[in-house]
């Protein structure tokens, strides 16, 4: 089965032997996604014959959207935190304990729904590779239902059993640490890519970090870390002894960290619309990407501090409150992410990627921050294949 997608009117393939740039941009082009991969990319006037054809009219087309970070398994409501929050009340990370509760007591088929409904929030919007963190349960029996239900939904699972202290062991952080970096960690280790936690004031501290995740390491999963969000939390530098892929958040930064950051290969993932949630000062992107760090960008969709779904939205402040160009925050939005969960297969359009592509209802790339509100997806192609259609 193959699939031509003619008459681009621009095409952003991320790939800079494909096109013009960085980011291998052409015009007028044409592409052909042959058993799921991209197998021929050329001039629209020169496109192969095909099983499927998509016509663009002169539409952008861009990769699909890979949101590396979001905790879209949970049940509850907190949208009278985020009122309270933007009539001047202080977010302090504790609202986390709220969803634990509600999230313990939703039963499994409710839990399924609701995450199956948020994924098909983003596909609809064009993210076609997604991250999924455990982390509302925080017992060894619930963040293993967590991580199996993430697995419903994608690969890229993530065990954050290291999210917040649960109220039981209120006196006793070594006891939740131990059984993290033990029987929850062996539950939830054959279902799960990834281990991440929470290092923050208020979290988990740096020594406990590096515990649970060196144990996860040793099980054979890779780490990511929520690091330097509300302080300097010595994230950065953790993430990078650790060797993590991606270091999250990362909203205060010295400009030591920018310099270990950037002499590793461990991505930044950006976060802005935590930021924009919790009416906070954004990270300083320009002084990441100046050093030379690869900068990712993602929803963090979660129920307290990043109710947000929309990978364009994301593109959109970053663009207008982080200062990067537009190209700059397309590549993070889609190459960028598939590089902090270490993949290759996604995020750009070259020869032999995975056939995942947005067709915009737009001429230009730039009219997804251009218009930021407005609908421009008009349709998503995962695996060659053109969805709803
Ligand atoms: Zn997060």
């Amino acid at each position: 089965m193959s699939l031509l997608v003619r008459h681009i009117g621009e095409l952003v393939t991320n790939d800079p032997t494909a096109g013009d740039g960085n980011v291998g941009r052409r015009h007028d082009a044409a592409l052909l996604v042959d058993n799921g991969v991209v197998a021929w990319i050329g001039d629209s006037d020169q496109a192969p014959a095909a099983d499927d054809v998509l016509d663009a009219a002169g539409a952008a087309v861009i990769p699909g959207f890979v949101d590396a970070h979001t905790h879209l398994v949970f049940a509850g409501d907190r949208s009278a935190e985020f009122e309270a929050r933007m009539a001047g009340v202080a977010y302090d990370g504790r609202g986390i304990a709220d969803t634990v509760t509600t999230t313990r007591s939703a039963s499994r088929a409710d839990l399924e729904a609701l995450s199956r409904q948020r994924r098909a929030e983003m596909l609809a919007q064009g993210t076609t590779t997604v991250e999924v963190k455990s982390g509302y349960e925080l017992t060894v029996d619930g963040e293993q239902r967590l991580v199996e239900i993430a697995h419903t939904l994608t690969d890229e699972v993530t065990f954050l059993g290291a999210h917040a202290i649960p109220q039981e062991f209120a006196n006793d952080r070594d006891g939740y640490v131990a059984l993290v970096a033990g029987a929850m960690l062996d539950a939830c280790s054959s279902h799960a890519r990834w281990a991440d936690a929470f290092c923050e004031s208020g979290a988990f501290s740096v020594e406990e970090c590096r515990h649970v995740l060196g144990a996860a390491a040793k099980k054979g999963l890779g780490l990511r870390l929520h690091g330097n969000q509300l302080g300097h939390s010595g994230g950065v530098a953790l993430a990078v002894e650790l060797g993590a892929a991606s270091v999250d958040h990362c909203t205060h930064v010295t400009n030591e960290d920018v310099a270990l950051l950037g002499d590793s290969d461990v991505v930044t993932t950006l976060l802005p619309a935590a930021e924009f949630s919790t009416r906070s000062p954004y990270p300083d992107a320009r002084a990441l990407l100046n050093a030379g760090v690869t900068v990712a960008l993602a929803t963090d969709c979660n129920p307290g501090t990043a109710y947000v779904t929309s990978m364009s939205f994301v593109m959109a402040l970053a663009v207008r409150e982080m200062n990067m160009t537009v190209d700059e925050a397309l590549w993070s939005s889609t190459r960028g992410g598939a590089r902090a969960l270490r993949r290759d297969d996604v995020g750009h359009l070259g020869l032999g990627a995975r056939g995942n592509l947005v067709l915009l209802d737009a001429p230009r790339v730039a009219h997804l921050s251009y218009r930021p509100g407005s609908a421009l997806i008009r349709h998503v192609v995962r695996d060659g294949r053109v969805l709803g259609r």
